[in-house]
């Protein structure tokens, strides 16, 4: 049975990429200090991740790295519209169906992530990221560091602040997803190994995924 939540993840889960990443790469690709700059966040990225340093750090530490903009947010969105997992695109009719029983859970920035899972029939009330605050002309200035996602174990405090009740599924790729399950508040974590497979988190997790299907072979079971 499909359960009361289903939580899903976003960069290199929903989508192949790590969303920040591309934004980088789209910003800094003409910049001077480009290369350094890139090879910084992408370090800074799977550290958060594996658990290495704290993912407030990580995150600060990368927008800080990008100089970007209402524009640049725009297009990249546009962008990773087409980069959905295959298995998520192949699922598209169920996930609708359901959708209704999905959350989004990010680290990313809610703007990006709205316009690709609308497609989905998950609206922005579902989806729970970080947001980007803007000057007047709309140039990023800084994060919403109010936003439980900004912080360390954003995910365990965003669960907890939610009061969910039922039983709560957790699919994800990386640690923060992993952090959800062990906090007590979700009955299991599913580490999806479809983009990428780390070994830690499928250790962690109570099954690995190979693609979104062996998750609706569970809930079908
Ligand atoms: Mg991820």
């Amino acid at each position: 049975m499909f359960p009361d939540h289903l939580i899903i993840d976003f960069d290199s889960t929903f989508i192949t990429k790590e969303s920040l990443d591309e934004l980088a790469h789209l910003v800094l690709l003409n910049h001077k200090d480009g290369v350094e700059r890139l090879k910084s966040i992408k370090a800074l990225t799977l550290s958060g991740m594996e658990g290495k340093i704290p993912f407030d750090l990580s995150l600060e530490k990368r927008i800080a790295l990008i100089n970007t903009n209402k524009n640049d947010i725009k297009q990249i969105s546009s962008e990773l519209s087409k980069e959905v997992s295959l298995s998520i695109k192949k699922n598209k009719l169920f996930i609708k169906k359901n959708s209704s029983n999905i959350l989004i859970f990010s680290g990313g920035f809610k703007e990006i992530i709205i316009p690709i899972v609308s497609e989905y029939g998950i609206n922005e009330k579902q989806i729970f990221a970080n947001q980007f605050i803007y000057d007047s002309i709309g140039n990023v200035i800084g994060i919403d560091k109010n936003n439980n996602m900004s912080k360390k174990s954003g995910k365990v405090l965003m669960i907890k602040a939610l009061k969910l009740s039922g039983k709560i599924d957790v699919i994800g790729d990386g640690f923060t997803d992993y952090e959800i399950k062990k906090s007590g508040l979700a009955s299991n974590f599913y580490a999806f190994i479809e983009n990428i497979n780390r070994e830690k988190i499928s250790q962690l997790s109570d099954k690995a995924l190979n693609s979104f299907d062996d998750y609706i072979n569970i809930v079908n079971d």
